[in-house]
């Protein structure tokens, strides 16, 4: 089968390798420049779940990410605004790791480079000009034409694929920001996770080797417009305070913030040959760290549906599986983003209700911990 995917990000470029890998004939436009990593860690990182890891280690992609840009972590903790915490182990899951942070760009280059001793061709700086989708061709901004069987639209929350297939697309801005820092800490710190919620909006921390970490810091547009307009040093003394209880002494070394917008096309195919994954069908708020690893489910199931039946059915399975998975854990980010962070009693009240119960009864705990890390 012809497939073009277009957006080579972390989830288009992994399903062009695991389709190639397949024996498909797989094509990528990406309309940025190929993504490198160097220098300190980038402020994109994502959680990637175990489940995830497992599958890129089979992907043959794990040892092409730089390994001092992936960093397991085995310990998740959640607190309430009550003060009541979890800790789940990866001992509860009876896995090796509850997963790795890992640099987006890292992962992204890993692919690429997979990309590249397949020879699979990549076009990068390139977009479609014009789609014919009764055609199954598209014209690119350089002037070529490609054909294909199935095209994918794995370019981002702006997909143009979607916009061009006339699907439409639900959400809304969550009227927060999340801030991400990364900072040196001069005592070791466990390879733990851990989120704290507060009435503003949680704090977290993402482990990234034994001295560093990233911090995370969700709250309203109108208190970063506020904080973001302070001087670096003293924004970045009022992190240092925030976090110093936690992981003692440390330096933040840089900063960036990202809006939060939850939103889900209205389909994930079109014309019995488009289909959306990734950030071009669902983007999820990431207080949970969900959000690619989501995009590689989509990848996995695809392939297994598109190795199976033929593409029409492939389709309309893929989409029926996982528009369910995937709005099944936008509405759980909801809950927990509502639940856990309201001042009413009713719902706080719920919130810690439920700690204790995962506290104290294994099972629950264990099964959380097993759909929190992909293996449930
Ligand atoms: C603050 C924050 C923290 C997050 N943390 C986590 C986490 O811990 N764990 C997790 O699982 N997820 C996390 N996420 C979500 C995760 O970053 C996204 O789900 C993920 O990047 C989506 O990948 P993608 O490949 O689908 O889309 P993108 O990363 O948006 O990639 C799309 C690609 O398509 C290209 N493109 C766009 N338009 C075109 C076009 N017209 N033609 C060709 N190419 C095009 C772009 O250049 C880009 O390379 C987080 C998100 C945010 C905002």
């Amino acid at each position: 089968m012809k497939v073009v995917v277009i957006g080579g990000g972390m989830v288009g470029a992994a399903a062009a390798v695991a389709l190639a890998q397949q024996g498909h004939q797989v094509t990528v436009i990406e309309a940025g420049a190929r993504a490198v990593s160097e220098g300190d860690w980038d402020l994109r990182i994502s959680s990637i779940h175990q489940q995830n890891v497992d599958w890129l280690v089979k992907l043959g992609t794990w040892p092409y990410i730089r390994a001092e840009r992936r960093f397991p972590y085995t310990g998740l903790s959640v607190q309430s605004m009550d003060g009541v915490r979890v800790d789940f182990s990866h001992q509860d899951a009876g896995t090796p790791a509850l997963g790795a942070m890992v640099e987006n760009k890292a992962l992204q280059a890993a692919l690429w480079q997979q990309l590249i001793e397949r020879q699979v061709p990549v076009y990068e700086k390139t977009s479609v000009a014009d789609y014919q989708f009764d055609q199954q061709q598209v014209t690119l901004t350089n002037g070529d034409q490609l054909n294909y069987d199935l095209l994918i639209g794995a370019d981002g929350t702006q997909s143009h694929v979607a916009k061009a297939a006339r699907i439409g697309y639900r959400g809304w801005d969550y009227d927060m920001r999340c801030l991400l820092a990364i900072a040196e800490v001069e005592h070791e710190v466990a390879a733990t996770t851990w989120e704290i919620f507060r009435p503003q909006g949680p704090y977290a921390l993402l482990p990234l080797g034994a001295h560093r970490v990233c911090l995370i810091d969700y709250r309203s547009e109108r208190e970063w417009q506020e904080l973001l307009a302070l001087p670096e040093a003293e924004l970045y003394q009022l992190l240092e305070a925030q976090f110093a209880p936690h992981i003692g002494s440390h330096r933040v070394l840089s900063h960036g913030s990202f809006p939060l917008r939850r939103q889900r096309a209205l389909s994930y195919h079109a014309y019995q040959s488009v289909v959306l994954m990734g950030d071009a069908a669902h983007a999820i708020h990431p207080l949970a760290g969900q959000g690619v690893n989501l995009g590689f489910t989509d990848v996995q199931e695809l392939v297994h549906q598109v190795c199976q039946l033929p593409l029409a059915q492939a389709l309309t399975n893929y989409e029926q599986r996982r528009v369910s998975a995937n709005q099944r854990m936008m509405r759980a980010m909801d809950m927990i983003h509502f639940g856990f962070c309201s001042q009413h009693v009713v719902p706080r009240g719920l919130v810690a209700l439920g700690l204790q119960s995962v506290r104290h009864i294994t099972p629950l705990k264990r099964a959380l911990v097993l759909r929190a890390i992909g293996y449930a």
